[in-house]
């Protein structure tokens, strides 16, 4: 049997001081895993530049010359972790077998790799690497981050808990994903809509080998909201839900009304100015639900996502 080529894709932004200490390891562990008969030696490590602003680029320059198992490109200008990533991984669809995300702190253990090879082995297309502890986070990213993970459930999103982007892929299902045409972004949400052969790995979360996180809480915020609006049409239909339940609350508020109307303890045209704000509240509320149903479904329309993939044929 011929043995994969692995490609392992790492987005790089501002990361002179893990990158040095982050590409030993990775070598090290290809090393590893092709003594062990487990990938073919032709497997290398993709480092994307995201337009930072420090000596990144020289830096992978520099490992490229020491092993020219290091690759790099750079983009133009800062884009953000998830579009250097799909940056990354649609370079190398089709120059490997599987391709493996991971970031360049190696927060991720990279250990977990070779369990993902040998899922991969075994007939799995794509991996999930899980977190089973986030000790070594912030008390503050650690509940932030869960609070998100909720947050987005609540509102219609499906994402695998507690896992990032740290994954395998096989060359067929990176195919499969370049077929997603959309600009606004949120890999972990797209990846589970493929489909194929699953699995997870769980692997303990370490702290940053060097440098500071390139996550503060504001692209934290940004991310989830493009993960729940590029997802679900969850909120819109809330508004309609809560026209629905004003309607209902307004047949109370019409008795009340009634009631002190007929009681004369009202001055005139408050029973009318009340009855006419609920009533036409909840309309507003619900009429704007409705547009929201069809904005919904335009939304969907002019993502031009694939409609099906085919996993499997018999001819
Ligand atoms: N990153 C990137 N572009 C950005 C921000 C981050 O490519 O604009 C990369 C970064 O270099 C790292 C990965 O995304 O490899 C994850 O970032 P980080 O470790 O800082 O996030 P945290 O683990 O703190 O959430
Ligand atoms: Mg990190």
């Amino acid at each position: 049997m011929k043995l994969p080529i692995l490609a392992i894709v790492i987005p790089c932004y501002n990361e002179q001081e893990a990158l040095p200490l982050t590409m030993p390891e990775l070598l090290k562990l290809l090393d590893k895993m092709e003594s062990q008969q487990l990938i073919d030696k032709e497997s290398y490590v993709l480092c994307v530049n995201d337009g930072s602003r420090d000596d990144t680029w020289d830096i992978i320059g520099k490992l490229h010359a020491g092993d020219s198992r290091v690759k790099g490109i750079s983009l133009a200008h800062n884009r953000g972790h998830q579009y250097a990533l799909l940056a990354g991984l649609m370079e190398v669809k089709d120059k490997c077998d599987i391709a493996i995300s991971i970031d360049a702190d190696l927060q991720d253990d990279p250990q977990a790799i070779i369990e993902m090879v040998k899922h991969y082995l075994n007939g799995d297309e794509i991996v999930y690497g899980v977190r089973s502890s986030r000790q070594t986070d912030t008390w503050f990213k650690r509940s932030t981050a869960h609070a998100f993970y909720k947050f987005q459930k609540m509102m219609g999103l499906e994402t695998i808990y507690d896992h990032a982007d740290y994954r395998l892929m096989s060359s067929r299902a990176l195919n499969m994903l370049a077929d997603y045409r959309e600009s606004n972004l949120f890999l972990r949400g797209i990846i589970p809509t493929i489909g194929l052969q699953h699995s997870v790995v769980t692997y303990a979360r370490n702290e940053r080998i060097a440098g500071e996180s390139k996550y503060p809480i504001k692209k934290m915020i940004s991310l989830s909201i493009d993960g729940i609006t590029s997802f679900s049409a969850k909120p819109m239909r809330t508004i309609f839900l809560i026209g629905l339940l004003l309607l209902i609350i307004d047949i109370g508020v019409a008795i009340w009304v009634l009631i002190a109307y007929f009681n004369h303890e009202t001055i005139s045209g408050w029973s009318s100015l009340m009855l006419s704000v609920w009533f036409l509240g909840s309309l507003i509320l619900m009429g704007l639900g409705i547009v929201g149903e069809y904005i919904g479904k335009i939304f969907i329309e002019v993502k031009n996502r694939p409609r099906y993939a085919i996993d499997k044929t018999i001819w």
